[in-house]
């Protein structure tokens, strides 16, 4: 597949990333369903029931690949064409626990940090930095190489039973702005009332991810709920000026999407059964969605969910998608059903 992107082609490029068992697992005993062929670009799932069943996506990884290998490989090239103008999403989907805040996030520490951004930035990037951290450092380099001046905006939205939360927004606020999505005549989406973060310097841009990424943390830990049924939201909005005195627009999405176990279940309570419901809706409407941008579908289902809403600019026109789909190798049912998710988003 070529890493050059022409505006009237769609590109969904799908990308499969087990973790490797845990200590926890291994104790149990527990042993991997699942085998990797990088080369072949193959996921073998060796079933309980004695099948065996093959899944080809556009890159897998084995389950050692170390995190800057994972950001070279797929994020990369991508930011490079945010860095020209176009816009891009990045979603991982997976069950909880399979790795998806690993591959966005990561672990990171901001205390390295010195005032020397060269040095800052090395320790960083020799973490275990995901996808996030790295696109920030990348994107400012980008920047500082190829343009004259430059803007960057970041936004950072929880989407959690259909209620969007501002993840940058001033805790001690105790009525802070609702975040409304509002609908053009044009039928384009616009977010209002979330928080755009200027970032002159990576630096600035780094304390704002780990500021919302904690929020998120918090207010999970506060509310008694977990990751597993909220969507987090990270967006880079880069206005860029040439030395021609030309302008461009990059954007970047990168999307930490709720567990994926939910979308074939329902709660025993109400309380459950409703959240369950609408994260089943923003996940299948997703899933929807991309199944009818690949096959070039006349009418796309965005307004049936906030996640696909607020998606709907950087899914449409001169736009990048990828989705990393994360495994835990011992849960087979849950493996192949992310397995066939993620082929139905690729094939379709
Ligand atoms: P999720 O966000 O999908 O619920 P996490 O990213 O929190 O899952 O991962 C669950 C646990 O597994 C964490 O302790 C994380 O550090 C570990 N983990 C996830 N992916 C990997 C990986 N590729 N290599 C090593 N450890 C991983
Ligand atoms: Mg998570």
């Amino acid at each position: 597949r070529s890493q050059s992107f022409n505006s009237s082609e769609k590109h969904v490029q799908v990308i499969a990333r087990p973790r490797p068992l845990s200590d926890n697992e291994k104790s149990q005993n527990l042993t991997s369903c699942l085998n990797v062929n990088e080369t072949r670009r193959e996921i073998i799932v060796n079933c309980k029931t004695s099948t065996t069943r093959f899944f080809n996506y556009d890159h897998v990884f084995g389950c050692q690949t170390r995190q800057q290998d994972v950001y070279k490989t797929v994020v990369a090239p991508i930011v490079d064409e945010v860095l020209k103008g176009y816009s891009s999403t990045i979603f991982a989907y997976g069950q909880t626990g399979s790795g998806k805040t690993h591959t966005m996030l990561g672990k990171f520490s901001i205390d390295k940090l010195s005032k020397d951004t060269v040095t800052a930035y090395m320790s960083i990037l020799e973490s275990e930095a995901g996808i996030m951290p790295r696109a920030i450092h990348h994107i400012f380099q980008g920047l500082q190489r190829q343009y004259i001046d430059y803007t960057v905006k970041i936004t950072y939205l929880e989407l959690y039973n259909e209620e969007l939360t501002d993840l940058l927004a001033d805790t001690t606020n105790e009525q802070p702005e609702k975040i409304k999505i509002y609908e053009d005549k044009d039928k384009t989406n616009t977010i209002i009332g979330a928080i755009e973060a200027t970032c002159e310097t990576p630096f600035d841009a780094i304390k704002v991810l780990i500021k919302g990424s904690q929020r998120r943390q918090t207010a999970e830990t506060l509310m008694n709920a977990s990751s597993s049924r909220s969507h987090s939201i990270f967006t880079m909005n880069v206005t860029m000026k040439d030395a021609q005195g030309d302008m461009r627009l990059g954007k970047i999405h990168l999307v930490d999407l709720a567990g994926s176990e939910n979308i074939s279940r329902s709660g025993a309570t109400d309380k459950r059964a409703r959240e369950a419901g609408t994260i089943n809706q923003s996940l299948l409407t997703l899933g929807r969605v991309i199944t009818a941008l690949i096959s070039n579908e006349k009418h796309i289902c965005y307004r049936d969910s906030k996640l696909t809403r607020i998606l709907q600019d950087s899914l449409c026109g001169k736009t990048i998608t990828s989705i990393i789909i994360t495994l835990s190798p011992a849960n087979e049912a849950e493996t192949l059903s992310t397995l066939e998710y993620g082929h139905r988003a690729r094939s379709l």
